[in-house]
């Protein structure tokens, strides 16, 4: 049997995620928003807490850490950058490392921008990346505590991965980050129909992730930043492409 993933809302856009190997039993949360709504995710399918997989240290994503450890005994896996400013971490994991939630392995992607030492977790054989706050369907997170160039680098290692995966993040921005992509590539036929199709998931209470990786190539300004079309956008074809990335998530702050 393949892995099994359960989404689900938390606090007020964020997303939690579980992941299940259903030949051990073992289950994943993927970060910890809060306590209560993942207990009552794995109440729901029946799953059993084994470990808690940590893609950065904001409050957001580890609030729920300590409550769910206390009563799960569950292993924390955090990148080893900010092992310090996470609770009860067990281990820390960098770029290459492999993390195992029972039979699945996964690999530990150093993703760094919005905070300096956040990691994504890409599962091969599943096909399924938990990219936290770097990349957003349509958007990308802020840069907060690493630079510009940084984020554009950690963006092209999530662009490399096979076109069928599927990309969990952190929050639902989708459609605020289509208002504003739309500023950006007002001409894109793919942006408009990801419009669409999440204008009926909205409207429907659906989430619109998880997304597919080629959809994202197609419509994401910020993993197109090395396009003619971006690059026009700004005003800067020619320059290097984190350059027109630092000044498209720059019009993303003010917009
Ligand atoms: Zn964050």
């Amino acid at each position: 049997m393949t892995a099994q993933t359960y989404l689900f809302p938390c606090l007020a856009d964020n997303y939690g995620v579980l992941l299940h190997d259903p030949a051990t039993g073992n289950t994943a949360a993927i970060d910890a928003p809060e306590a209560e709504a993942v207990e009552s995710a794995l109440q729901a399918k029946g799953w059993q807490l084994t470990d808690i997989l940590v893609t950065h240290h904001h409050a957001d994503h580890t609030g729920g850490i300590a409550p769910l450890k206390a009563r799960h005994r569950c292993r924390v896996v955090a990148p080893h950058m900010e092992a310090k400013r996470i609770p009860l971490v067990d281990e820390t994991v960098r770029e290459k490392d492999t993390v195992k939630v029972g039979s699945l392995a996964g690999e530990v992607y150093e993703t760094p921008g919005h905070t300096a030492g956040h990691i994504s977790f890409f599962f091969p054989l599943e096909k399924l990346a938990f990219v936290g706050d770097t990349l957003f369907s349509i958007g990308c997170g802020r840069v907060i505590e690493g630079t510009a160039k940084m984020m554009w680098e950690s963006l092209l290692k999530l662009r490399d991965l096979p076109d069928d995966t599927r990309i969990f993040c952190g929050h639902e921005y989708t459609q605020a980050n289509i208002r504003f992509a739309k500023t950006i590539e007002p001409a894109n036929a793919r942006l408009a129909a990801r419009e669409k199709e999440v204008d009926k998931l909205r409207a429907a209470g659906e989430p619109t992730i998880p997304s597919k990786l080629a959809e994202e190539k197609a419509a994401n300004p910020f993993l197109r930043a090395d396009t003619a079309e971006v690059a026009k956008a700004v005003a800067l074809l020619g320059k290097p492409a984190w350059e027109v990335f630092a000044a498209v998530r720059e019009r993303k702050n003010r917009f």
